[in-house]
């Protein structure tokens, strides 16, 4: 069985005072529990040294929401994944839909940016996911295909243990609308087929498929119970103590079978 993960995506919310309560908080409800799974907050940059103090050690873990593609240098403006492994990140978020947006990032891009975070030894979260117009266009899992097509046979050091993948249907981010378990279930199956013809069999067996998308205490026990959903990747309610510790109670239910 592939263990669960819940990892809390801060977006450009909390700095570093709010974001040590919120941690704060997070590591009280966890203090004294062994998990089975594994419960990530990704921070803000500048939020992340002040989270690495209450977060110390388990059984929270700390990742970043973005990395540069290249390691160090005159790259204005960019933080590369060795620094964030010297601040406590053990994750780095990889294309999320936003970054793919607003920032233009293409697949080559998540390429080097994730060859970055598995040379400095992290784990890199690779999102995928289509808009509303390709799902209504009948074409939600060709691009989703497309999509892991153009990164995972590129990667240099990619395993199972290394990358996580999240499916996140960009519709469903932040709009309150949630992907019914049906879809959800048939869109992680389609992507773990696609790493098996990519990869090979065992990688898509062992590798972890985050569902992500309005995700809540009230349907996370659902999702996460779905045969090919491994855990979520969290937005809004991964900014309030009693949601996001909802969702990690739905996470160890399911792991607890
Ligand atoms: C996200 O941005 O990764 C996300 C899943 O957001 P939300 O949970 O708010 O939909």
């Amino acid at each position: 069985m592939r263990q669960t993960m819940v990892a809390g995506n801060w977006k450009m919310n909390l700095g570093p005072e709010a974001g040590l309560a919120l941690a704060g908080g997070l590591q009280e409800r966890l203090a004294g529990r062994t998990l089975r799974g594994e419960v990530l907050c990704c921070p803000p940059y500048t939020t992340i040294a002040a989270v690495a103090q209450a977060a110390k050690g388990q059984p929270l873990l700390l990742g970043a929401q973005d990395c540069s593609d290249q390691t160090s240098g005159a790259f204005t403006g960019q933080v590369s994944a060795p620094m964030l492994k010297e601040c406590g990140c053990t994750h780095v978020i990889i294309a999320h839909s936003e970054r793919r947006q607003y920032q233009r990032e293409t697949d080559d891009l998540f390429v080097a940016k994730i060859d970055q975070v598995h040379a400095a030894g992290l784990t890199a979260i690779f999102c995928f996911g289509e808009l509303l117009d390709e799902r209504k266009d009948g074409r939600a899992e060709d691009v989703v295909k497309a999509q892991l097509a153009g990164v995972l046979p590129r990667l240099q050091a990619g395993n199972p243990e290394n990358t996580v993948l999240a499916y996140e249907p960009v519709w469903a981010i932040g709009t309150g609308e949630t992907a019914t378990p049906e879809i959800a279930q048939q869109m992680h199956a389609v992507a773990r087929n696609q790493v098996a013809a990519l990869r090979c069999d065992e990688f898509a067996a062992k590798v972890r498929i985050l569902y992500g998308g309005s995700c809540k205490p009230s349907n996370a026990a659902e999702l996460f119970a779905l045969p090919d959903v491994d855990g979520g990747l969290i937005g809004g309610a991964a900014l309030k103590v009693d949601d996001f510790m909802g969702i990690v109670d739905a996470a160890e239910a399911v792991s607890e079978g």
